[in-house]
């Protein structure tokens, strides 16, 4: 409303209309005020006559006993020059002929009871005599007339002497009422006069309302300035609050769902479930693959386009379901669906979210084609009706998925539960074994083939788990999964180390230690100072290690793993390339870096004697490898035919159940300690 009115005095025709408005109501109430004025104190003074003569009359009355008021005689009707200006009507004038009567101011009229307009008059004297009402103005001819009735009094014996003459009878005594006066003053110039002074007044009223107007009007403008800025402030205020609600509850990047809303929404589908609104909750984890590839390979515009499109995807497969999807960081989503029939076709969602990512998208002039693992669980699968029992499902659902490669989906099942819930177990007594040393390192020997002399052994990993042996395919993968396998490793390098150095101080032969190094240990910062703190706290001289690396190690941060390897080299430490032939490009990287032995995989030993094949790749491999200057060992020999012609090849180390299976610590000290044991080997190389 207060806006309304301040926009109104802002407007400047509205003001000049109300300006002359006020102006004209100001010369109207002047002129009519004026006026009253000017009437009234005439009529007062003619009241006061008629008062006056009303009590005269009343007195004649009394006196004559009668109880008319007004005597018969009543009848006569003159016009007094009130003023020195003779009243000018002309109907008056025409029809009175006048007479001036001796003793009485102004002209007596003989003829007035003709006129209508003095009989009116009479009558209404006669029945209102007492008041005033017998006053009133007129316009006639152009003039603005004030009209009263005064009566004629016989004031003296001479007059009633010459009235009763006149009428011949005696009919006033002194002091009768013998007749009226209309007294007409002629007002025009006073009105004529206000008028004037009404509409000189209206302009100067009207520049006044204007000026009071305009000066209230800035003072509103200013006021609307301060209020629209006011509003704006309060709109951005409302603004920033409801961006700051979206963004509590939404991922800024693609405007999904962020976990705090994905937690909430689950919630209420699980409460509709409870109350069996919903027949299931589904909650399906996605994780794209290789998403750190496209951000490090393609910058973080383009990571982020990829997470905005993939978001849009899984909408269009969600939002039918009337489902929600959420960013939880990083390349992680979720979606949630609450279908209301039990025959819900959760395998059907999980290849939708599959396939919805795996479609091309382009950036720039690149074309992707983003893969992505789902784990899908649903809540009448799983074991306890809360999140967190859910949301482990899933995830050991997207775990599984993950390990059978990529673009897959896996739903939560029994079998996953018990698949997991072992893996859960040795996840969990993995850094208890590690720190209980349960873990220990086992010692196979290597064998020189000219002649037949050990000269080395490499450590394997071996762990004892409530009296079973936990295959290595196991535990390995699950170490380097929780980030465990550089202290593992590290542990069994130093315990082997410490028992190699410990046979050399005690005059046994000096052999090798053959340490494994998985990937993530060669890309720590300090890999090269624990390998040294490992030489140094055993005694181990740098030249009885040699660390057996896999061409893993090059798929990650080649550069600084060389980098390292490089420096450990400078310090008298070996290089092996391991497990040679069970990649795609091994012989590349043979040439990135000057390995001092290359270990070929016991695939290739395997059918060494029944493939003429293996056997012409083994011998073009050896002496490529020796040309190199190569030291070239050969892993899995489990029989004399293979070592026979292996040896015929040329290859000089080998290594295999044939001369050994990997040994206990103290076994591994007494086969050195012992000649017998030592003959043994040697005699089977003949
Ligand atoms: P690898 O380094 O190539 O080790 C040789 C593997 O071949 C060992 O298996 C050994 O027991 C097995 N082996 C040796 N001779 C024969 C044979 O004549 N016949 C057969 N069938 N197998 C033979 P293991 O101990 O199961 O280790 C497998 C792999 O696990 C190793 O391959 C190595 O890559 C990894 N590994 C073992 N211990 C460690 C460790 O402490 N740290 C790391 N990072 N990896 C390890
Ligand atoms: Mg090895
Ligand atoms: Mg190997």
């Amino acid at each position: 409303m207060k806006v309304i009115t301040l926009v109104w005095l802002n407007e400047i025709r509205l003001r000049v209309v109300v300006c002359m408005l006020c102006a004209i109501a100001v010369g109207a109430v002047y002129f009519l005020a004026y006026n009253y004025k000017v009437t009234n104190s005439e009529m007062s003074q003619r009241q006061q006559l008629i008062d006056m003569t009303n009590a005269f009359t009343s007195a004649f009355a009394v006196h004559r006993g009668e109880e008319n008021l007004v005597p018969a005689t009543f009848r006569r009707i003159g016009i007094q020059e009130f003023t020195d200006n003779v009243i000018s009507n002309a109907d008056v004038r025409a029809t009175a002929s006048t007479m001036r009567m001796p003793g009485t101011p102004g002209l007596e009229l003989t003829t007035v009871e003709q006129d209508p307009r003095i009989l009116s008059i009479i009558a209404n004297m006669a029945q209102t005599r007492s008041s005033a009402s017998h006053n009133e103005h007129l316009w006639i001819d152009g003039q603005f007339i004030g009209r009263t009735i005064v009566p004629s009094i016989a004031s003296s014996e001479s007059c009633v002497a010459c009235h009763n003459e006149a009428l011949g009878g005696n009919v006033y005594e002194v002091g009768d009422v013998m007749g009226a006066f209309v007294v007409e003053t002629d007002l025009t110039s006073a009105v004529t006069q206000s008028a004037a002074y009404a509409i000189g007044t209206a302009p100067i009223v009207g520049i006044l309302v204007f000026g009071l107007i305009t000066l209230q009007a800035r003072r509103s403008a200013r006021t609307v300035t301060a209020l629209q800025r006011q509003v704006s402030a309060e709109q951005k205020q409302r603004r920033a609050e409801e961006r700051a609600k979206f963004l509590a509850s939404h991922d800024s990047l693609t405007g999904s769902a962020n976990r705090s809303m994905f937690y909430d929404h689950l919630d209420r589908n699980i409460s509709q479930m409870e109350t069996g609104e919903v027949a299931d909750v589904i909650i399906a984890l996605i994780d794209l693959d290789d998403f750190k590839l496209i951000n490090d390979s393609m910058g973080h515009d383009a990571g982020d386009a990829v997470l905005v499109t993939i978001a849009t995807r899984l909408r269009k497969v969600a939002d039918p379901l009337g489902g929600l999807v959420a960013r939880f960081g990083g390349d992680e989503f979720a979606v949630v669906v609450a279908p209301k029939q039990t025959d819900f076709d959760v395998e059907k969602l999980g290849q939708q979210l599959v396939d919805s990512i795996h479609q091309e998208f382009q950036f720039g002039t690149s074309v992707l084609r983003p893969g992505c693992s789902v784990g899908i669980a649903s809540l009448s699968q799983v074991d306890g009706s809360d999140i967190p029992a859910l949301m482990k499902s899933a995830d050991t659902a997207l775990y599984a998925a993950k390990n059978a490669g990529k673009s897959r989906y896996q739903t939560f099942d029994e079998t996953l539960r018990t698949k997991m819930g072992r893996k859960l177990e040795l996840l969990t007594a993995l850094p208890v074994a590690l720190g209980e040393s349960g873990i220990r390192p086992v010692l196979q020997p290597k064998v020189d083939l000219k002649s037949g002399e050990i000269v080395g052994f490499e450590a394997l990993a071996r762990w004892n788990h409530l009296g079973k042996e936990i295959p290595r395919t196991e535990f390995i993968p699950l170490a380097e999964e929780c980030h465990m396998i550089e202290q593992l490793d590290f542990q069994i390098m130093r315990q082997s180390a410490a028992a190699i150095a410990e046979a050399s101080r005690s005059g046994q032969k000096s052999v090798m230690l053959s340490a494994n190094v998985s990937a993530l240990d060669v890309h720590t910062s300090d890999f090269v100072e624990q390998v040294q703190d490992v030489l140094l706290v055993t005694g181990l001289s740098p030249s009885q290690l040699t660390l057996e690396i896999t061409e893993n190690v090059f798929m990650q941060n080649w550069k600084k793993a060389r980098k390292s390897l490089t420096a450990l080299r400078a310090a008298g430490v070996s290089v092996a390339l391991d497990d040679f032939g069970t990649g795609y490009s091994s012989l590349s990287y043979v040439l990135e870096f000057p390995f001092d032995e290359i270990k070929i995989d016991r695939s290739l030993a395997k059918d060494v004697t029944r493939i003429e094949q293996n056997k012409d790749m083994l011998l073009h491999l050896t002496r490529m490898f020796h040309d190199l200057d190569k030291t070239v060992t050969i892993e899995g020999v489990e029989t004399e035919e293979q070592m026979l012609l292996l040896m015929e090849i040329g290859v000089q180390v080998a290594q295999g159940y044939f001369f050994s299976k990997p040994l206990e610590l103290e076994e591994a000290r007494e086969l050195l300690r012992s000649t017998d044991t030592g003959a043994a080997l040697k005699s089977r190389v003949g």
